[in-house]
């Protein structure tokens, strides 16, 4: 088999198909010249002045442009092979302890106490693009690897793609029809040739796609579906399933779709409901004599043109409309066969007449019918549902055709005694939406149960109450184990070309067929040389089935061979959607506990079931929608192309929405605003960067420098530290702390939540603010303080962009070398270590403190709103302070707050803090924690143009307030409005309502 690989050269082939990324990568030079760094602890950062080409100190564009760093960073991580993980050296690994109730199915290796991390990308299709389900999923693995290497553990998540045999058929072909030929004109060869050009030249869409995204897979390890290491495993795996005696060839009734002229499974077969008809046919009885009785047993039926091949009509044995038919025959009209009134107890007396027609070669109901009644199958159809020859007159027409005439000659000849309107479910073709026709034919077949007997006992609790595999969330575990209780033995022909045809040859001679490893050149049986190959190829599913096994060198494991199979599988955790749970998930499960089982431990010992799973745990992720709940469908027009959205934010605003809203069992709906405001987050660092540099390169110019070798663990702090410093190490401690152990329970959302209120709100907001005032460069008494004061600030800010790095990688990359002046201690930030805490180190005196300034601030910020203080105006302020009922506040809030006086008056703006007994009459007044504040502001107003002022605003809102509420009373605005329009009504008639009484008491409050 010739097997091209596609090997992704460089910046040319590099990044999206649909827009130029390439060319932006080649214009843009590289920001920082990075230095190849053997690791952490052997390099000391810029310490000693960095090298010689080291470009400004700290530089970094003053705007935050994503798809500029993006690009940039995207590509030195594929060039660099950042996330290779390389076949084990023998001996580094160890049989390892696997239990799927320790977290990840976590096992250390002896030499280097690394424990593996091993996820298996669920394959798209080689024809596809990226969807946003895509982006989703790739997201949640992402950071789950970014996070795992950071703790150290072995990483590994293989990429790939699927050869999707139906719809990368379809495709070609439609291609081949359009220059004017086919694929039956091209011959099986030529045609499969064709498809590899195709696959060499498009095929790699969504992992360049991938790439730019910055997914952290081991490019080196891509697999495509049909490679030739994988193609082994396939023969393998069917080879020996025959010799097991697990498959079988059998007339089946499949699902038949005319236009792909392939079988296709159960799940592939979409249903929709459509109002048809129940046409009812009159068969005539024909008496002891051999003639017409005059009488009729009347069928009703859906599909009229399948009557062409009943073979007996079938009626209740208890049904006393028909007890006198028992045993006779029926004239069939149409073909005049004779066809035997049949006894079953499966039929429904109530449905139609009662009396069913039955045609075993084109209903699944008939054909078990057929099967307890030993009746023959007629099969009337060819492959393009093309009435064959059996039906006579009828031969050569379309089914749809042939339906039509067949109703109008019963009318003709009076045989048809009506026609009611009927709204049935019709399966259509999950591909190419043609209306699927059950068929007779013959297929090939894994019986399956012994299979699934062992993926039942997999996912099912052990005695001891362990699982082998745990799928997350839990409601899936129950349809999982329905689906398998129920289970067919599975059909795995396809009668397509491309795809692993099936590796069995047929005898002229003797007819047996040849099953075997290598391609025969003569019979097994009888020797003989005329044989043939069969045509079909196996499902799809069959091979991407064996993936964890095959990724990892099964057939092929040999003592010397063995190092990848020993360290990856079990690989640790599937992540993957619902709709692929049956198709894949689960057959992945059967076929892997099924030959992983017979591959021994390292030590030779036999592999029990835990061992032999595919992966430990499967996490079920949910579906993105639109803003407005809605499935995206082209149909409806609401996709959201996440490649749009990825060039409009960045990635990495785009991730953090999608991580953010990530709940477990709960669908997204995707809202682009989010996007917008993660934009501004990313922003907001970016910014808090630029003005953490440009105090650094301040202080460096009156040799105030910070010890680079202090970067890179969690800061500390004293206990005579400012209560900023101990306050923001306490947060920063806490907030590490639960972002680990959210991750640790897939809530990515959570997690996400916990860093954007740390590095926004405690960071940005606060923490950088207070840290303003201690940086002053003019007074040489106050230096030892500064340097302190710059040092906590560049550790917490270096430890944030690690903490924030998993799920805002480029962001973080290209701070995190800035940070270290171009010369960074890796070679990456996503090879550094992901922050671990220590709870001693949370001083909660320094939280709960901290709290009672941050409530104080926001309530007097909330009062300058509230009595319209400008902006950027200082005004006093009065407190009147409480007894201190905070634990480590102690003797009352005055001193405490005159402690921190200087805090207050730069965040609530504040010229003054005056100390008070009682607020002063008049005054506005809010209670805070530490007791009530007062803003001193008096403004000169011109009162009669306040009053015209107020009294316009108050009508414009009196308009605004009646308009809204007359749009949500209309029962008809309500039904037809997107959730979106109304909740965004609903918030403005709120916020008008609250303007309105505003305004009303203000000018209730105006003097004269
Ligand atoms: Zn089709
Ligand atoms: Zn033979």
């Amino acid at each position: 088999m010739r097997v091209p690989r596609l090997s992704w050269c460089g910046i040319s082939s590099f990044g999206f198909r649909h827009f130029d990324f390439g060319a932006r990568i080649l214009a843009r030079a590289p920001l920082l010249k990075l230095k190849v760094v053997p690791s952490v602890e052997t390099v000391c950062p810029s310490a000693s002045g960095g090298s010689s080409t080291t470009p400004m100190p700290h530089d970094l564009p003053k705007a935050y442009d994503p798809t500029a760093i993006e690009d940039h960073w995207a590509e030195y991580w594929v060039r660099e092979n950042l996330f290779a993980q390389p076949t084990p050296k023998p001996g580094s690994t160890s049989t390892h302890e696997g239990s799927a109730s320790e977290a990840s199915g976590r096992r250390k290796s002896e030499s280097d106490g690394q424990s593996p991390f091993v996820i298996l990308l669920p394959p798209p299709n080689v024809t596809g693009s990226l969807h946003m389900g895509h982006m989703f999923e790739h997201t949640e693995s992402d950071i789950l690897a970014r996070w795992h290497r950071m703790r150290g553990d072995r990483v590994l998540w293989v990429p790939g793609t699927d050869h999707a045999g139906i719809a990368t058929q379809m495709l070609v072909e439609r291609q081949v029809v359009s220059e004017g030929t086919t694929r039956q004109k091209m011959g099986r060869e030529a045609f499969v040739e064709r498809v590899w050009k195709w696959r060499e030249h498009y095929g790699g869409t969504i992992l360049g796609q991938m790439k730019r995204l910055g997914a952290s897979v081991d490019w080196q390890r891509e697999y495509f579906t049909m490679d030739e290491r994988l193609s082994v495993a396939v023969r393998e795996a069917f080879v020996k399933l025959h010799e097991q005696g697990l498959i079988y060839r059998g007339a089946y009734i499949v699902n038949w779709c005319p236009r792909c002229q392939t079988a296709i499974s159960d799940l592939e077969v979409v249903y929709d409901e459509h109002k048809g008809h129940l046409w009812e046919i009159r068969y005539p009885v024909i008496g002891d004599d051999g003639k017409d009785t005059g009488e009729f047993l009347t069928v009703a039926t859906t599909r009229p043109e399948t009557m062409l091949g009943d073979v007996a009509v079938a009626i209740h044995p208890d049904d006393d409309r028909y007890t006198h038919l028992h045993a006779k025959m029926l004239r069939l009209p149409l073909t005049n066969r004779e066809i035997p009134v049949i006894l079953d107890e499966w039929v429904s007396r109530d449905f139609g007449t009662g009396a069913v027609k039955v045609t075993p070669a084109h209903d699944p109901n008939d054909f078990a019918l057929g099967q307890r009644h030993n009746l023959p199958s007629i099969n009337v159809m060819d492959e393009t549902a093309h009435i064959n020859a059996e039906g006579g007159a009828y031969a050569g027409l379309d089914r749809f055709v042939a339906r039509k005439k067949i109703v109008e000659d019963l009318e003709a000849q009076g045989l048809l005694a009506g026609i009611k309107d009927h709204t049935l479910n019709i399966g259509h073709c999950s591909r190419c939406k043609t209306i699927v026709e059950p068929r007779l034919s013959l297929q090939w077949f894994v019986k399956i149960q012994p299979l699934a007997d062992k993926a039942i006992a997999a996912v099912r609790p052990d005695a001891e109450g362990k699982k082998a595999i745990r799928i997350f969330p839990e409601q899936y575990e129950k349809v999982y184990l329905e689906w398998m209780g129920n289970i067919h033995d599975w059909c795995i022909s396809r009668q397509l070309w491309w795809g692993h045809r099936i590796p069995a040859w047929s005898c002229a001679v003797c007819h047996k067929m040849t099953v075997a490893r290598e391609d025969p050149s003569q019979c097994a049986h009888c020797g003989s040389e005329k044989i043939t190959q069969e045509t079909d190829v196996l499902d799809t599913w069959f091979s991407s089935g064996l993936l964890p096994v095959s990724v990892f060198g099964w057939p092929n494991i040999t003592a010397e061979n063995r190092a990848d199979f020993d360290t990856f599988y079990p690989t640790s955790l599937l992540v993957t959607g619902f709709d692929i749970l049956f198709f894949w998930v689960a057959r992945m499960i059967m076929l892997g506990c099924w030959f992983a089982g017979d591959v021994p431990m390292p030590d030779g010992t036999k592999r029990e079931l835990k061992e032999s799973v595919p992966f430990r745990e499967v996490y079920i992720h949910a579906l993105v929608r639109d803003a407005n709940r809605e499935k995206m469908s082209k149909t409806k027009g609401n996709v959201v192309d996440p490649i749009e959205i990825v060039k409009q934010y960045g990635t990495d605003a785009v991730r953090f929405t999608l991580a953010s809203m990530a709940s477990p069992g709960t669908d997204i709906a995707f809202n682009i605003a989010r996007t917008e405001g993660y934009r501004a987050f990313a922003n907001k660092i970016w910014n808090a960067a630029r003005f953490i540099f440009m105090n650094v390169d301040r202080a460096a110019e009156i040799d105030i420098k910070v010890d680079p070798a202090v970067l890179g663990a969690m800061p500390t702090v004293g206990a005579d530290a400012p209560l900023e410093a101990r306050w923001i190490v306490a947060e920063l401690h806490a907030t590490v702390a639960n972002v680990n152990k959210s991750l640790e329970d897939y809530r990515f959302d959570v997690a996400a939540h916990l860093i954007e209120k740390f590095f926004w709100g405690d960071f940005c907001s606060y923490y950088l603010e207070i840290v303003k005032l201690r940086l002053d460069f003019s007074d040489p008494a106050k230096k030892t303080a500064t340097r302190a004061a710059l040092t906590m600030l560049i550790q917490v800010f270096e430890v944030s962009l690690r903490l924030l790095s998993p799920f805002m990688p480029f962001l973080t990359e290209e701070i995190w070398h800035t940070v270290y002046d171009g010369n960074p201690p890796a070679k990456s930030i996503a090879l550094t270590q992901y922050p671990q805490s220590d709870n001693s180190k949370i001083d909660h005196g320094a939280l709960g403190a901290m709290i009672v300034l941050e409530n104080l601030i926001s309530e007097t910020r909330a009062l300058r709103k509230d009595i319209g203080v400008e902006e950027n105006a200082v005004v006093p302020i009065e407190v009147c302070a409480g007894p201190g009922l905070n634990a480590s506040i102690g003797g009352g809030y005055e001193p405490f707050l005159r402690e921190n006086l200087a805090i207050v008056e730069r965040l609530a703006r504040a010229s003054e803090v005056r100390f008070v007994q009682q607020i002063s009459a008049g005054l506005l007044r809010r209670h805070a924690y530490a007791g009530d504040v007062a803003v001193i502001y008096e403004a000169t107003i011109d009162v009669p143009a306040e009053r015209e002022r107020l009294t316009k605003d108050i009508a414009k809102y009196e308009k605004g307030l009646a308009s809204a509420e007359r749009q949500l009373g209309s029962e008809g605005f309500l039904a037809k409005a997107p959730l979106h329009i109304v909740d965004g009504l609903k918030k403005q008639e709120a916020e008008t309502r609250l303007l309105l009484e505003k305004a009303r008491a203000a000018l209730a409050a105006l003097p004269g």
